[in-house]
């Protein structure tokens, strides 16, 4: 137990519910999803009101306890979890949780950071709206955690990132006060955005505890195009005349490439491979916002007039369709856990860099380690890819473990040859701080290092994630 602080002076703000130093508690919460950073820590707190959690805070800056925001610890960067004996302590919002208003006529919901994304999703449902954001990790992230992260997800081509979806923001400052900007208007410019600094800050600028988002109204009707192609550019091409034929029906637009689709048939009995083999595939989401009669009609209509190579194409005919085509896309990441290694990659590229990118790099990386797969997925709509290293045989084991470090140098630095983002959706973390401080301008870096002394001088929110 730790003799530096005097933790009773935390505790003694909250109900014995709220805070727990019992070790077999507090290890899951230090450990990462992808279980790649296992931290320690002391003791865990789960603030059940704003006020108390203010007073936690207020308590750790004086003291200057190091504070770990935490979510739903989904973090795919070891953002979310303390380092080892650093004397840390978790907040994790869970409690604060209240949807507190969903606002019908100015298209808005109202909600405290710990409520999980799903039930936020549900909860708008119930009043014929959609929420902006949707991901993978929805039954267990926050939203807290995904406004810390500046969530990306399924649906940015048409709504954008969280960012451009928040109306208003609280938080509680490293040294406990309160910054509440909790307005739902869309226009106020009324000097620097505060909240947008702390969108995306990961936890080292404030604790997120709650925010305004806008809604959407919901769709009528959705279909889902599967198809294959037997090249990148055809799937560029395709891209390019989906995005002109139905413009802002498009809800969706996902890339899979074959060794993807090969992963998730041979990890998944149910899902055979129901489209003609292609080296790409992609799912592409209409949805359609008034009554259209015969949508599914519209759709194949303007689907004959598209030019561009295909070698399959399928269009859903109901709900049940459309979960069958996603579960192609989110068996992917589930699929790659089962495999001997697996080395993650979130990168983005602009669209006509990235055949060239995908050219270049698999070519190098395969003169290194010849017999690996290349997992490269993702919400192409919004230039992101995920580019994975896999494989599931021992004697491959070996050599990718070897040369793990040169292969992600290859990867990120050809992503930066090709004016790309080493981290498109995921953050930084713990796991990038290297490339940030190699890629991220240093002036860039400077001014955000300025900006975090401001917000939190005695380096007390989430230290060491980031920078
Ligand atoms: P955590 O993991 O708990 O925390 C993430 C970061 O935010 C940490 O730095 C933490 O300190 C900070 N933080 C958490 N809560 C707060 C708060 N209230 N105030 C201040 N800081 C806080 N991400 C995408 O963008 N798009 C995707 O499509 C996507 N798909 C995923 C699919 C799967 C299967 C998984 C496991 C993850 C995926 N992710 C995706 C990554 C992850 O889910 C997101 O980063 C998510 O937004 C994190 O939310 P969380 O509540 O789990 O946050």
């Amino acid at each position: 137990m730790n003799k530096k602080y005097d933790f009773s002076k935390i505790t003694n703000h909250l109900d014995n519910r709220e805070y727990s130093f019992d070790q077999n508690l507090i290890g899951p919460h230090c450990i990462d999803w992808r279980k790649k950073y296992e931290g320690t820590s002391d003791l865990i707190v789960f603030p059940k009101s704003i006020k108390k959690l203010s007073k936690v805070v207020k308590e750790c800056s004086l003291q200057k306890i190091p504070i770990i925001p935490q979510g739903g610890n989904t973090s795919l960067v070891g953002g979310s979890v303390p380092r080892k004996n650093k004397s840390e302590i978790i907040i994790n919002l869970k409690n604060l949780n209240k949807i507190r208003k969903i606002d019908e006529l100015d298209f808005s919901v109202s909600v405290e950071s710990g409520c999980i994304l799903e039930n936020i999703q549900d909860h708008v449902k119930q009043k014929k709206m959609i929420f902006p954001i949707s991901m993978g990790s929805r039954g267990s992230c926050q939203i807290g955690g995904n406004i810390a992260t500046n969530a990306g997800g399924l649906n940015v081509i048409k709504y954008g990132l969280l960012r451009h979806n928040i109306l208003g923001l609280e938080a509680v400052m490293s040294d406990g006060r309160i910054y509440s900007d909790l307005k739902k208007i869309r226009k106020n410019n009324t000097g620097y955005d505060l909240k947008q600094l702390l969108i995306g800050s990961e936890g080292t600028l404030g604790i997120i505890t709650a925010a305004n988002i806008k809604t959407f109204p919901e769709s009528k009707e959705e279909n889902v195009i599967f198809a294959s192609f037997s090249s990148f550019s055809d799937l560029l091409d395709f891209y390019y005349n989906t995005v002109r034929y139905f413009s802002d029906l498009l809800t969706s637009f996902e890339m899979i490439n074959t060794d993807s689709m090969e992963l998730v048939i041979k990890h998944n009995s149910e899902l055979t491979s129901f489209i003609e083999r292609g080296e790409y595939y992609c799912l592409v989401e209409l949805s359609n916002f008034i009554s259209i009669p015969n949508f599914y009609d519209l759709i194949i209509g303007n689907l004959t007039k598209i030019k561009a190579n295909v070698n399959s194409i399928i269009v859903s005919k109901s709900q049940n369709e459309n979960m069958k085509f996603w579960k192609y896309r989110e068996a992917i990441p589930p699929s790659e856990t089962n495999e001997k290694i697996c080395i993650q990659h979130d990168i983005s590229l602009p669209l006509e860099n990235m055949n060239k990118f995908i050219k270049e790099t698999v070519n190098e990386i395969k003169k290194i380690s010849p017999n690996v797969s290349i997992i490269n997925f993702g919400h192409l709509g919004d230039n992101n890819l995920h580019f994975n290293i896999l494989s599931s045989e021992t004697t491959n084991y070996m050599n990718l473990m070897q040369n793990k470090g040169k292969i992600t140098e290859i990867i990120y630095s050809k992503t930066h040859k090709y004016d790309g983002s080493f981290s498109a959706e995921h953050g930084i973390g713990q796991l990038k701080r290297k490339e940030l401080k190699k890629y991220k301008p240093k002036e860039e870096v400077d001014q955000m290092l300025k900006i975090k002394q401001v917000f939190d001088p005695n380096n007390i929110l989430n230290p060491g994630k980031i920078f």
